[in-house]
């Protein structure tokens, strides 16, 4: 996809970044005298290589022994990866509906002191009567995390992702 020649040392991409600035009020590193750290510059590597937008191969120096990093960017996945990630949280989301949609605790509000909840089945096999005093199980209130859970649904599939 991209040639080897534009890949680039972290340790190049610090100089050429200081080159740039050199002359602007920018600093990168106001408790430092320096105006960019090569710390900084890695930093900032490993996040972009953490959310998949940069990514790098290592080559090992045969005269020190060290590792010399070449860096590359994903830049042009970027629209895939937040897709990706809208689905992830959209997937969640669901998940969670269903959850509540599905579980949802009978409750006797007669006793509600002894604070037992039963599930649908627990309730079904109870016929849905306190098996302490003989009142009817309610259903406890979730339809506001219903709503709620439903309105982020539309929220996430109302995101336009596209970067042009
Ligand atoms: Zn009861």
């Amino acid at each position: 996809m991209k040639s080897e020649s534009e890949d680039i040392t972290d340790e190049d991409i610090t100089e050429n970044i200081k080159e740039s600035i050199q002359g602007t009020e920018i600093d990168f590193e106001p408790d430092d005298s320096e105006i960019l750290k090569l710390n900084t510059v890695r930093k900032t590597l490993y996040k972009l290589y953490s959310e998949k937008l940069a990514q790098f191969r290592r080559i090992r120096d045969k005269s020190t022994g060290w590792f010399i990093y070449y860096w590359w960017h994903e830049f042009d996945l970027i629209e895939e990866i937040l897709q990706e990630k809208k689905s992830l949280i959209e997937g969640k989301l669901r998940d969670r509906l269903q959850f509540e949609q599905n579980n949802y605790f009978f409750i006797c509000k007669n006793c509600q002191e002894s604070i037992i909840k039963y599930n649908f089945d627990e309730a079904f096999e109870l016929n849905f009567r306190c098996p302490n005093c003989g009142s009817p199980l309610e259903a406890q209130d979730n339809q506001d995390i219903i709503i709620f859970l439903r309105n982020r649904i539309a929220l996430v599939q109302n995101v336009k992702i596209s970067i042009d």
